[in-house]
This record gives C-alpha cells, sequence and structure tokens, in this order.
C-alpha cells in the first residue's frame, strides 16, 4: 500500500527539514510543494506575467515540466532550486499561489505523485485538498518570530544576505496571504495533529511524528511499498 503523509503549517514552522528527515527514515519520496509554487512564481517573474494575468499564467504553467530528482526541483531541465528560495521570490510566491489556475494545475501534479509514490508532503493545502484521505496528517505550528529566526539562520547559512526584520514582515505577510485566500486557504484538517515546534528541536519534533506514523502503521498492519 501507497503511504501518504500530509504536513502543513505557515511559513518557517519547520516543515521541508522534518520532512526530508522523515522521508528518509521511512523511505519514501519527499515532495516538497512550496517548491512548486515558488518555480510557477519565478518563471512568472522571469517572463513578465502578472499573477492578475490568469491566461498567461496558464499557458506558461503547461510549458513547465516539472520533477524533483533527489530533493532538487528541476523545471525543464534546469535545477531552480537555489534560485527558488531567494527573497524575490518569496515576496511574491503567495500571490500567485492564490490564483486559481495555478492552484488547480498543481494540485493536479501532487495527486498523480503521491499514486505513484509513498510520499510525505508538506505544504498549506495538503491534509485540506491535495491528500485529503492521507493516512496521517500532521500541522506544524511555531510563534513568527521563531520561524522568521530560523529562516533567517537558513538563508544567512546559505550565504543569503537579509535582514531578520524583512523576513519576519514577509512570514507574516505570506501568513496573511496564505490563511484568506478563497481558494484552498492554510488550516488545519479536523483530524491533523498538531505540533508546536517552538520549544522543540527539528530532530525532536520530528521524532515525535515518527512515533505517531510508526504507532499508526502499527495498527494497521500497513507496510509501505
Ligand atoms: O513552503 P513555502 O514557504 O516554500 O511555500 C511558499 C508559498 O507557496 C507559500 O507561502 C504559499 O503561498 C504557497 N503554497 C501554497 N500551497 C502549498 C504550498 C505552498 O499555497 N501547498
Amino acid at each position: 500500500m501507497k503511504l501518504t503523509i500530509a504536513v502543513d503549517g505557515p511559513a518557517g514552522a519547520g516543515k521541508s527539514t522534518i520532512a526530508k528527515l522523515i522521508a528518509e527514515r521511512f523511505n519514501i519520496m519527499y515532495i516538497n510543494t512550496g517548491a512548486m509554487y515558488r518555480a510557477v512564481a519565478l518563471f512568472a517573474m522571469r517572463r513578465n506575467i502578472g499573477s492578475e494575468d490568469a491566461d498567461g499564467l496558464i499557458g506558461m504553467i503547461n510549458s513547465l515540466e516539472m520533477h524533483f530528482d533527489k530533493n532538487k526541483l528541476i523545471v525543464n531541465g534546469e535545477d531552480v532550486s537555489e534560485l527558488i528560495i531567494q527573497p524575490e521570490v518569496s515576496k511574491k510566491v503567495s500571490e500567485y499561489a492564490a490564483v486559481k489556475e495555478v492552484r488547480q494545475h498543481l494540485l493536479k501534479l501532487q495527486q498523480d505523485m503521491s499514486k505513484k509514490y509513498s510520499v510525505i508532503m508538506d505544504g498549506r493545502d495538503i491534509g485540506t485538498a491535495v491528500l485529503e484521505d492521507a493516512f496521517i496528517k500532521f500541522y506544524l505550528i511555531a510563534s513568527a518570530e521563531e520561524r522568521a529566526l530560523r529562516r533567517y539562520r537558513e538563508l544567512m547559512e546559505k550565504g543569503i544576505d537579509v535582514e531578520f526584520e524583512s523576513i519576519l514582515e514577509d512570514i507574516n505577510k505570506r501568513d496573511y496571504t496564505d490563511s484568506h485566500r478563497e481558494l484552498n486557504p492554510l488550516r488545519k484538517a479536523a483530524d491533523a495533529i498538531e505540533i508546536d515546534s517552538s520549544k522543540l528541536s527539528i530532530e525532536e519534533v520530528a521524532e515525535v511524528m515518527s512515533e505517531h506514523i510508526e504507532n499508526k502503521m502499527k495498527k494497521y498492519g500497513m507496510t509501505v511499498n
């Protein structure tokens, strides 16, 4: 049986680092859906297509071939993993992610991936829309300051020069747009397990989540393929 794990939560809650650890532990595929939205924003910005231009966006998306290769996102043969985490993309991505046509297209791609592989997917609407019937769902939270601090350290480590205040502002703005948009806004699925990661290390959160997964797998006699 295919294992499907949904991880949602606001920006910088540690979702992607934790999801990668869990993917390794359970030997399943990690799908970073935020990266897919970021890639759409990157290509739209490169081609000067605004978020109000739905037709332009549809045409552009249809010309993009996206896949993950060992946690790198490859779009039309180009590794865009480093480009999509740049602050310019972070500032704009939520505008593009609110466009119906963009969401419909990516939701379908994500669902197709989950039919082929056992997956852990992180994003904003995984438990509520993409994998509504996921085997197990998690909702990660942490204070905005803590999340901004993590993003700040992560970017500085990668040599991307940023200011803490501007990261905090970006995170607050994105959280607002993501949770107030009309289509599949960020919210906790009724059956998701909520974990506050403010006072836990990334490894501790991954451990807590792994225990939940193992217990549920045992309960249902589940093995992964
Ligand atoms: O996860 P990350 O912070 O990289 O996501 C970037 C943006 O992509 C989010 O702020 C949100 O606007 C959008 N997103 C989304 N639905 C998802 C994943 C990301 O709308 N499932």
